[in-house]
This record gives C-alpha cells, sequence and structure tokens, in this order.
C-alpha cells in the first residue's frame, strides 16, 4: 500500500467581504490530491484536503518540503493495521513529515502539515470503507460517534455599503435554514455602529445568548475594555478574539473584568501554543471556548494531542469548537465530543460549506456518512478536487 502521487494547487475563494482585520478578496487555499495505489469497489482511493481559510495557500511548503517527505517515506513509516484491516497511518506520518523540524515558530507549516494529514485522514477512512469519524473511534479507541453536532452560522461579515438591514435579512436566513445561533464581525467599524449591528443581531435570533461577535484580535487593552463593558448586559455566546492571538497578558486583564464568556484560539498553530494559552491568558475551563483549527495547526494527530493537554489543564472537549466550518471539524466533532463546529452557510465558497444533502435542524447537524470525510457529496468542491488528478493515468 502505497503513496503513487500528491497533487495540488492553489485556489481562489475571492470573497469580497472583511472583518476587523482582513480583506479576503486575495485569499487563496492549498487543495491536494493523495492518489494511491488502493482499488476499492472499482475505484482507485484518493485522499483529498484543503487548507482552512483565513491563512493563504502554502503550495511552496507542500512542494519544497513537505510532499517528497511524504513520497519518499519507507511504506512502514505510513501503514498500519486498524482491526484486521491494513490502511494508511496519519499517526506516523506526521513523525515523517515533521523529521527536521525544530520547534517552535510553527507559522504555515503547521497548515502545509495540516492539509496533508486531512488528506491523509480521508485516504485511510475510505481504505477501511468508513466515515472518517467512525475511524477515528477505532483508531483512538472511543466511544461510537455522535450523530448530530452543534453548529452555529459565522457570518455577519461587512461589506461595502452593507446596511443592518441586509445583516438582519442575513441572519433571518441562517434561522430559516436551522441554525439557532450566529456569529457576527465586530471592531471594523465605530463602536456606536456595531452596538447597532449587535442589537439588530439579538433582535433577529432572539436573544444574547445566542449570538457570539468577533473581533478578530482588532483592539488594544483600552478599546478592549470599553468595548467589553458596552457589550457586558447583551450575555453574549461570547467574545471572540479581541486582542492579538498571542497577548495573553491583555486576555486575562480583560479576563478579570468582562465576566461573559470569551472564545479564541484560531490563530494559535500547536498544542505548544495551546498549552500557552490555557496556562497563562486567564481563561475559564467552565465558561470558555477553545477554537484551534485542526487544519491550521498540524491536523487531528496533533488535536488530539492537544484534547490529552487540555485535559490535564481541567479542559473538557465540550470547550473545544474548532474555527473552519470545514467537514473535516464535523467527524473530529463527532468522535471526539466536542462542543460542536463552526459553519459558513454561503461563505468562503466552495469551501465553507457541508456536504449538499447535509440536514441542519435545531442547530445541529448530521454527521456524514460517507466512507472518509464526505468531501464528495458537496458538488461544487468535490469539482475542485477532482480536478487535481482528472484526466491522466490515475483515473
Ligand atoms: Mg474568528
Amino acid at each position: 500500500m502505497r503513496l503513487l502521487d500528491v497533487r495540488h494547487d492553489s485556489v481562489s475563494i475571492g470573497a469580497s467581504i472583511k472583518n476587523a482585520y482582513i480583506d479576503f478578496s486575495e485569499m487563496s487555499v492549498s487543495v491536494v490530491a493523495l492518489v494511491t495505489d488502493v482499488i476499492r469497489d472499482g475505484r482507485r482511493v484518493i485522499g483529498y484536503g484543503f487548507s482552512s481559510h483565513g491563512r493563504y495557500a502554502v503550495n511552496g511548503l507542500l512542494a519544497g518540503r513537505f510532499i517528497p517527505r511524504l513520497l519518499n517515506a519507507e511504506e512502514r513509516d505510513l501503514v498500519h493495521e486498524v482491526n484486521g484491516t491494513e490502511t494508511f497511518n496519519p499517526v506516523r506520518a506526521l513523525e515523517v513529515l515533521m523529521k527536521n523540524e525544530k520547534p517552535g515558530g510553527h507559522g504555515e507549516r503547521a497548515t502545509a502539515v495540516g492539509v496533508l494529514d486531512m488528506a491523509l485522514w480521508d485516504a485511510a477512512s475510505k481504505v477501511v470503507g468508513k466515515p472518517l469519524a467512525d475511524h477515528l473511534s477505532d483508531v483512538f479507541d472511543l466511544e461510537p460517534p455522535e450523530e448530530r453536532i452543534a453548529v452555529y452560522a459565522a457570518g455577519g461579515y461587512y461589506s461595502a455599503d452593507k446596511s443592518t438591514r441586509q445583516l438582519r435579512d442575513e441572519l433571518k436566513a441562517y434561522l430559516d435554514a436551522g441554525f439557532e445561533s450566529v456569529k457576527i464581525k465586530v471592531g471594523g467599524a465605530p463602536i456606536v455602529e456595531d452596538l447597532k449591528r449587535i442589537e439588530a443581531a439579538i433582535d433577529v435570533v432572539g436573544s444574547g445568548g445566542n449570538v457570539a461577535v468577533d473581533a478578530n484580535g482588532r483592539f488594544d487593552l483600552a478599546s478592549a475594555l470599553e468595548f467589553a463593558k458596552e457589550i457586558e448586559p447583551y450575555d453574549l455566546k461570547w467574545f471572540e478574539e479581541p486582542g492579538d492571538p498571542h497577548d495573553f497578558v491583555l486576555q486575562a486583564a480583560l479576563g478579570s473584568s468582562y465576566k461573559g464568556a470569551f472564545a479564541t484560539g484560531e490563530n494559535l498553530f500547536a498544542s505548544a501554543e495551546a498549552r500557552n494559552l490555557v496556562r497563562h491568558a486567564g481563561l475559564n475551563p467552565q465558561k470558555d471556548f477553545l477554537q484551534f483549527d485542526p487544519v491550521l495547526s498540524y491536523g487531528i494527530v496533533e488535536y488530539v494531542r492537544t484534547l490529552e493537554m487540555l485535559d490535564t489543564y481541567g479542559w473538557s472537549p465540550r470547550r473545544c469548537i474548532p474555527h473552519g466550518g470545514h467537514q473535516l471539524s464535523l467527524h473530529l466533532a463527532a468522535a471526539m465530543r466536542l462542543g460542536g463546529n463552526e459553519a459558513y452557510p454561503g461563505v468562503f465558497l466552495p469551501f465553507g460549506g457541508f456536504g449538499d444533502a447535509a440536514k441542519l435542524q435545531g442547530g445541529y447537524v448530521d454527521r456524514p456518512k460517507e466512507p472518509g470525510i464526505g468531501l464528495e457529496s458537496n458538488a461544487r468542491l468535490f469539482e475542485v478536487l477532482a480536478g487535481l488528478v482528472e484526466q491522466d493515468q490515475f483515473q
């Protein structure tokens, strides 16, 4: 059992939206296809992955370093047996990928490794013929996966001339689609305007407890404190990334005055960084949320290590709600009993959605049941992924 080739490309997500910090119009995503020598049900097993949005495509790192390491690995370093069936082994593959990499300085290599980890898990679970969540339960010796995953609609972006009326319509459409809670951006407009947007959101969804706000690291301590004081009476679902993601002193200072919940972690890319966060940022494992994105932070294998680390600091997996809104994290949430997953209905297409037939009701989505991650069930996304290997000798 071996990899015949690893294809990769960079794809634009070209979204004309903004948060408080960046404009997404030039944002790109890396897509990969691991072509294997395994045939299942008459079809070649191909593992697909794509990097989560918010960081740019990492094809230089993939081509220059990480794909060659994978292709040059010995078969024994990439394959293991799970319940008597031989399949690919992303746990060992992480060691292969990280050979000769110094600790620290995680940056964009964490994305390059994460996208390959995603494709490896897709291939591994397709080889055993199971949905990824079931395969994760087998590999990590867990209880059977949960059937439904709590999701919230992440939207409420800024865009040119977007009115409060349009924001209301957007959020109403999320409720109509089956979501119960939403997230909107803050920090990119004068505070008076942001407060109006928050009040409009609360009016649409019915309570502050179903509205999260995300400042994308925009505030310094003084402006974060001012903003926190203004929003505290709303009793919001959470206040996300108030300041710089690595400014744990700011986070701790803010936490000593704001009584509501915080959420952060999407811009921390390794277990070691997550550990610093829970050690030093004054977060509360009873009320706050952690949003590490597995694809941006070395993948599922590293994420499982992060969960083990968090346990030693008193954090339940239920406090973890990954950033990214991709199907990979639906499987992870189902298998690891996380608190839920982000969703981007209609945003960052074709990367921001679940399967076309995904059933959403009461704020929960059913877990995907196709073998692998199930990216084939998202027609627009799969068209992009399949383009990596179509019309060649591997089909
Ligand atoms: Mg965020």
